[in-house]
């Protein structure tokens, strides 16, 4: 790509309001751009982060058979009056009238939907398991959008769901989609941590909950210092105290109070620490199949309500995740597998043709190495070319410059302070084992 016809509109103002790391950067380096409250549009750079995000979860959910479909945004109110969460979902759920006078809601979450694409279609234990998923716009009327895209109104979700004929193979399944969400968040390379979660209005018969870990985290986790024990402090409280939860999280001393700040699982001693929630698996079981009237015949030919599983992973709040993990004063620091590009070529000076025809040169060759590569060749000042590779985040920039008649170029890694002066002819084998 060349930064001279990139549209990655960069700013120096954040967004009024504007608190979170991800929210301030993601702006300002042209990533997202604010329609209304809770509504985001992805620019260029942000649409290939998505795409990095979203192909990482594709590979790794192939691997277990699950298969992609795609579901029709808008859904049927009858469907959520069937399943009996019409009411539950209260406000968050945007509901209209088509010129028939139908009734609709914008899909906030695929249960109904995809119990309704399998029942009376599957109809024998043979046919079991199943898992289907889809990456997707959901949409919900949150009651405080806030933090940019963490929590949109509308966002973009990987929602999996899965139905089998007993709960020992919903067990086995679950544990499958807690290693593949594991491996899906390690390679995006996120620190993380699984925990304990509150099944909620839900439902179901256990819950866990992938959370990313950061200070600006809306959740506080208690996790134990020598095995992989966590749980979200929300299961330490009952539904009375959850509700004041929004208003004021007073809960920092809430271990000392109950006074065991010892393992459930070990020795080791429970610790606080913030997260924000990127996953959040469930073992339904029966709970939308039998409203919905899903069932299959078992080996004895009798019928039985499906069991089910249901797992959702917040794809555009992992794109804000990575950023509040990884960010300093002067804007976003990608990792390897979710940066819009690897490297940058910086071209201190287009008028001058040594620069130009080594870098040209330089970006040639790396583009047919399949580097993801981007030519910063605009007509502006190093200052301002390099300000703008800060914030957008790169992890790698290579100065082509001045020092290039004496031989020299540098490689400037996003992550750390030190720049590096390489000859010219040991750029290339140099990229390459930074790039390993
Ligand atoms: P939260 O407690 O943050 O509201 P939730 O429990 O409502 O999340 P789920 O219904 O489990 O979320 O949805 C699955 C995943 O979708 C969540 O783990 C989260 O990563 C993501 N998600 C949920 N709501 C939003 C939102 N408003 N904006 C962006 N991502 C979201
Ligand atoms: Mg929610």
């Amino acid at each position: 790509m060349r930064f001279s016809r990139l549209y990655a509109p960069t700013s120096k103002e954040a967004p009024t309001g504007a608190v979170l790391a991800s929210h301030i950067y993601l702006s300002r380096a042209g990533f997202i751009s604010q329609v209304a409250s809770g509504l985001y549009n992805y620019l260029p750079l942000g649409k290939r982060v998505l795409k990095k995000i979203e192909t990482i979860i594709h590979e790794e959910m192939a691997n277990v058979y699950a298969q992609e479909v795609e579901l029709s945004f808008v859904t049927p109110m009858e469907l959520w009056e069937e399943s009996g969460r019409a009411d539950k979902f209260g406000k968050e759920l945007l509901r209209f009238k088509d010129r028939k006078d139908n009734s609709f809601v914008l899909g906030p979450t695929h249960e109904e939907m995809m119990v309704n694409i399998i029942r009376n279609k599957i109809n024998s234990y043979k046919q079991l398991p199943i898992n289907v998923y889809q990456i997707k716009t959901k949409f919900r009327d949150e009651a405080r959008p806030r933090f940019g895209i963490m929590r949109g109104r509308e966002f973009l979700m990987k929602d999996a769901y899965s139905f089998h004929s007993s709960t020992e193979d919903l067990d086995r399944e679950f544990e499958v989609m807690e290693a593949t969400y594991k491996t899906i968040i390690s390679r995006l390379g996120l620190d993380f941590r699984v925990v304990e979660a509150d099944s909620g209005s839900i439902g179901g018969s256990g819950s866990k909950e992938l959370m990313v870990i950061a200070n600006s985290g809306e959740d506080t986790l208690a996790v134990c210092d020598s095995c992989e024990y966590g749980s979200n402090i929300e299961i330490y409280m009952d539904l009375d105290e959850k509700d004041d939860e929004a208003e004021a999280p007073a809960y920092t001393n809430i271990i000392d109070l109950k006074g065991d700040d010892n393992c459930p699982k070990c020795s080791g001693k429970l610790s606080l620490t913030k997260g924000i929630e990127v996953g959040h698996i469930f073992k339904l079981g029966t709970t939308y199949t039998k409203p919905l009237g899903c069932t299959y015949l078992d080996e004895n030919g009798k019928s039985q309500d499906m069991i089910m599983g249901t797992y959702g992973m917040g794809v555009s709040r992992l794109m804000a995740a990575v950023i509040e993990q990884n960010n300093d004063d002067k804007g976003c620091i990608w990792t390897a597998s979710t940066a819009p590009y690897t490297v940058n070529i910086l071209i201190s000076n287009i008028k001058d043709e040594e620069q130009m025809a080594y870098a040209e040169n330089l970006y040639e060759e790396l583009n047919s190495q399949g580097v993801e590569v981007i030519i910063d060749d605009r007509k502006e000042r190093f200052g301002f070319k390099m300000k703008d590779a800060e914030l957008i985040g790169f992890p790698y920039t290579v100065i082509v410059g001045k020092n290039l008649v004496n031989g020299t170029v540098q490689i400037a890694p996003r992550q750390a302070e030190e720049k590096t002066e390489v000859a010219k002819e040991e750029l290339l084998s140099h990229l390459s084992e930074l790039l390993k």
